[in-house]
């Protein structure tokens, strides 16, 4: 026998016994995202690798540790989409969309892939639901965006999710901050990890982001980001506060979060949970008002969240929300012999033109085991159908549930296998 081959480390099936939990998550962000005017988008899986180092940007992980960069035939290099925002921005500008009034929203669901150290809700490919709003510079719009998000968790029926917020300002401000910063790790040099060290000369906010637990420390007694705000930011910051206040959203002013892609300015946001370890950031997200230039668009202000669909998933498990019901068999057809079979044949079919979920025997088993197999595929009618039937033209639909049975006609088998669903309510 020869070796099977299995999946790669960092990735996952979804099963048919799990893909309740996925419907179930795609239809409540999708739905959530149309409510508050957004319309889907669906850009390439894979894009240039130059798009990601302009947007993403070159010190970030996602650029120096995390892509999938393969090289087609020719000289190009492209890059599996390691989120979803750069080639969002590239497909908008490349339609020409930012030209057909403002704000532009659009949604996605999609995989991404970044190469990190698997671990529980720490994938290789995940699956991420994101939003971007294009053209609004104002704090309403970033509020409408944590509104949004908040909908989409509160819709998957989890509690205790924490809000953090924070401005990391606009690059005036932003670069006395990293001045600052500079001169404060500076005094740490012996301690800092080596990444950090290379991040401190490159992009000191970077080790404020550290998973370290020594640079965690040290970055504890940092300055903070909100005392170099400039008056406009400051302005915005507040304004959004309040906005959020008045919408009843509790939230906690988080100077630690910096986020991990370069091109967030003034507000970044979390949603956090402790319930499933380490890996607890379930959505992130924030402004970012300089990426479509960078990208060679007009200056548009812009702003978006990405919502990792497997924290998401593990989430709402540990804390024991619903999934909706897998859809069952409406009828199952138990065929007794060669005649009654070839009649099971055209019977499901009309069933199914019908609308209803039908299936009949494919193994050939008798009649006993297929009534077993009914049970066990939860079908909610079954009918056995032998000659006794086929010469009467009259065969009896059972209730699984119930056990009652109804007599039904083979000539017009659908039209009143319909009547016994409808009165049954189901
Ligand atoms: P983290 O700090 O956990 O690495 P991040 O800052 O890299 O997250 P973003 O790039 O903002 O994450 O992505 C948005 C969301 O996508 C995250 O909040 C998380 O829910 C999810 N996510 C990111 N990376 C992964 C991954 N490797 N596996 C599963 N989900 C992920
Ligand atoms: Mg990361």
């Amino acid at each position: 026998m020869s070796m099977q081959i299995k999946r790669p480390k960092g990735t996952q099936d979804v099963i048919p016994a799990d893909i309740r939990k996925w419907r179930t998550v795609e239809r409540i962000t999708s739905e959530a995202a149309e409510r508050f005017g957004f319309r889907e988008i669906r850009t390439p899986v894979f894009e240039d690798t130059g798009l990601y180092v302009r947007s993403v940007g070159d010190t970030s992980d996602v650029v120096t540790k995390e892509m999938y960069t393969v090289s087609s035939k020719g000289d190009d290099t492209f890059t599996l989409r390691p989120e979803g925002t750069a080639g969002v921005v590239r497909a908008m500008l490349e339609n020409g969309i930012l030209n057909e009034g403002l704000p532009q929203k659009v949604y996605y669901i999609i995989p991404c892939y970044r190469h990190e150290k698997p671990q529980a809700g720490r994938l290789r490919e995940f699956h991420q639901f994101g939003v971007e709003m294009f053209g609004s510079a104002s704090p309403y719009a970033d509020a409408e965006i944590i509104l949004l998000a908040r909908s989409v968790l509160e819709s998957c029926g989890i509690g205790g999710l924490e809000l953090h917020i924070n401005s990391i300002g606009c690059p005036e401000c932003r670069a006395k901050y990293k001045e600052a910063l500079k001169g404060y790790f500076e005094g740490y040099k012996s301690e800092l990890c080596d990444t950090c060290l290379e991040r401190l000369d490159k992009n000191p906010m970077r080790i404020l982001d550290c998973k370290s637990p020594v640079c965690k420390e040290i970055a504890n007694g940092a300055p903070v980001i909100l005392d170099y705000l400039c008056d406009d930011c400051r302005e915005h910051f507040e304004s959004l506060k309040s906005i959020l206040e008045d919408c009843g959203v509790k939230f906690t002013v988080d100077p630690k979060i910096v986020r991990g892609l370069d091109y967030y300015t003034r507000t970044v946001f979390e949603f956090i949970t402790d319930c499933i370890g380490a890996q607890g950031t379930v959505c992130g997200g924030g402004r970012y008002d300089g990426l479509v230039s960078e990208l060679g668009g007009q200056k548009t202000p812009a702003l978006g969240f990405g919502m990792g669909l497997e924290r998401l998933i593990l989430t709402m498990q540990s804390s024991g929300a619903a999934f909706a019901e897998q859809p069952v068999c409406d009828i199952y057809l138990v065929p007794a012999g060669e005649e009654a079979h070839r009649r099971c044949a055209v019977l499901t079919d009309l069933l199914r033109q019908r609308g209803i979920a039908a299936e009949y025997d494919l193994m050939e088993r008798g009649v006993k085991a297929q009534m077993k197999y009914a049970d066990k595929i939860k079908a909610k009618y079954a009918c056995v159908i032998g000659s006794d039937e086929l010469e009467s033209n009259i065969a009896r639909v059972k209730n699984m549930s119930t056990g009652e049975e109804t007599a039904v006609s083979l000539g017009c088998f659908a039209d009143e296998f319909m009547k016994i669903i409808n009165s049954a309510g189901d």
